[in-house]
């Protein structure tokens, strides 16, 4: 049994998300959707918005490995704790490598135990963010493009909310 972690902030969950975890659930036996606090970043989204939002695009999209958990710890102490055989990743940009060759070398010092697989991110969602999302949402932009169907209707209103 072979479990995967994806960690993440999902603020919120984009259709690049779906896309990399979607690969990833064809990778492993089992793959956990960290949704991990950042001490960098307070998010938009609630955490119960995220989880809300990210399970209804799970169960829309039948992919039935996939479970969530909040942790607010170390990444590797929570993949430890799962046992997991890896923490995946996804690389879009050259900008994404350094930091994310820093993490990856971060926690194999910590758990050389645990591998970080990355996968590329698909060509169409390449550049696509959370950040992007949530920009082009408050004021106004068509996001539907963007994120899965099932949670267009309530992040455009969240966002509107806010305006
Ligand atoms: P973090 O705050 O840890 O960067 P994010 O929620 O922004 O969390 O992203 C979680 C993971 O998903 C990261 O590995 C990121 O590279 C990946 N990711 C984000 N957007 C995309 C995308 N459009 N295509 C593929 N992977 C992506």
């Amino acid at each position: 049994m072979k479990t995967a972690i994806y960690p993440g902030s999902f603020d919120p969950f984009t259709l690049g998300h779906l896309d990399l975890l979607t690969r990833s659930a064809a990778l492993f036996d089992h793959v956990i959707i960290a949704i991990l606090e950042n001490r960098n970043k307070t998010p938009f989204f609630s955490f119960e918005e995220r989880r809300d939002m990210i399970l209804a695009a799970v169960d829309e999209s039948k992919i039935s490995n996939v479970s969530l958990e909040y942790y607010g710890g170390l990444l590797i102490d929570f993949a430890k704790q799962k046992e997991a055989a890896a923490i995946v990743r996804g690389l879009r940009a050259v900008t994404d490598f350094e930091y994310e060759l820093q993490l990856a070398s971060t926690n194999k010092l910590l758990a050389p135990e645990v591998e970080t697989v990355f996968l590329m991110a698909s060509t169409q969602y390449a550049y696509l963010s959370a950040s992007t999302v949530r920009e082009v949402a408050y004021f106004g932009g068509d996001v539907s493009a963007m994120v899965p169907a099932v949670n267009l209707q309530r992040i455009v209103e969240r966002l509107k909310e806010n305006e």
